[in-house]
């Protein structure tokens, strides 16, 4: 049985957090599996500290490729090495996070190597029997759950929604193997020359990478009251989310919109106001560390994962938090 591989992303001199959450994925398909778990660092000047994070994090190996020549992510240059490893070990499964990197990535080397590839996962397992890999996202502008197989050919490939999972806690005691790889210079030639990074300023808080997240549901009734979701949300410095009942009433635009059919968010406080908690909405937040709910019905879904709730009226709770906030702030400044 061949490996599960994950695909670090180590950009700019980091590893990024998603690396850890392909871990938490791969851990539980690689169990399921009975093999290894490797992830695959393609980098300059990968620092050992971030080797050994992966190890920490649940790799059993790690695949280093270390080389001035992807010191900036160009797709030919990764591909081309990532194909020749993929020739060389024949993983199982192969994961990467379906960020710009990975969607641009994967489905290049897929065709390389002659594969399948399902994008954008959100659930995956292992079929019992077969042992395939069932990979789950949402179909047809989210409107169903399409699971799909790869049973002909290997690796199965999957790009995995980031956030959609926790990352994989470290555990300093694990120990793992280190396989450095090297590689001659014509697998980095390339048609495309990286010239410089430029970084959009242009975005407010992105909901992906927000702290704290005020979203509002149809609960608000009138898409005039959004305007205390903005504010709240300005006042803590967090990002607007809105379920997908707002989005479909155009009180918000679709990229505000958190759940199945929209973003998969972790932040560190979620605030829901007016929002039922139905399960697609659910399956966009779930995994924020703290779930604070506002809702006036006592029953509802989304005090059943929330931390802390308010029931009560959404017009008498927001202005009064508000008020309450902006004092507090007044009095930190002074
Ligand atoms: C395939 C599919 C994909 C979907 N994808 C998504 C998705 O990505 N994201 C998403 O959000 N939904 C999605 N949905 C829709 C989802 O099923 C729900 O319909 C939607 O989440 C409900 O939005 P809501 O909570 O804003 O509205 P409602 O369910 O109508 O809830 C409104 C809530 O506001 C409360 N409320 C009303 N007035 C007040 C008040 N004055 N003060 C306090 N509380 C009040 C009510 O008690 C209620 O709980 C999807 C559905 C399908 C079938």
């Amino acid at each position: 049985m061949g490996e599960v591989w994950t695909l670090a992303e180590f950009s700019h001199g980091k590893l990024s957090s998603v690396s850890y959450e392909l871990l938490n994925r791969g851990k539980n398909l690689a169990e399921k599996l009975n093999t290894a778990l490797a992830s695959v660092v393609l980098g300059y000047n990968v620092k050992r500290e971030y080797i050994d994070e992966l190890i920490a994090r649940g790799a059993d190996k790690v695949y280093v490729v270390d080389d001035k020549n992807l010191e900036n992510f160009l797709v030919e240059p990764y591909a081309k090495v990532l194909i020749a490893l993929i020739k060389e070990y024949n993983p199982e499964i192969f994961l990467a996070a379906a960020t710009t990197t990975g969607r641009t990535l994967m489905p290049y080397v897929a065709v390389k190597v002659r594969t399948g590839l399902t994008a954008d996962c959100t659930v995956l397992d292992i079929e019992e029997g077969t042992g395939n890999l069932l990979q789950t996202r949402p179909a047809i502008g989210g409107n169903i759950l399409a699971t799909i197989k790869t049973p002909n050919t290997r690796p199965q490939m999957a790009t995995v929604r980031p956030h959609s999972t926790k990352p994989a806690l470290p555990d300093r005691n694990r120990t793992g193997e280190v396989i450095y790889k090297k590689f001659d210079e014509d697998v980095f030639l390339s048609k495309s020359k990286y010239l410089r990074f430029i970084k959009d300023e242009s975005q407010q808080v992105s909901l992906q990478d927000a702290k704290i997240i005020v979203s509002g549901g149809r609960g608000l009734g009138r898409p005039e009251n959004f305007k205390m979701i903005d504010e709240l949300a300005e006042l803590l410095g967090g990002a607007v989310g809105a379920s997908r009942e707002v989005v479909d009433r155009g009180w918000k635009p679709y990229p505000h919109q958190i759940g199945l059919s929209g973003k998969t968010v972790s932040p560190a406080l979620y605030i829901a106001v007016g929002i039922s908690g139905a399960i697609q909405h659910i399956a966009g937040m779930q995994t924020s560390e703290n779930i604070l709910a506002i809702n006036k019905d006592p029953d509802a879904q989304i005090f059943k994962i929330a931390n802390l709730g308010i029931v009560g009226d959404l017009n008498e709770i927001l202005p009064l938090l508000i008020e309450k906030i902006k004092a507090y702030k007044k009095k930190e400044a002074v």
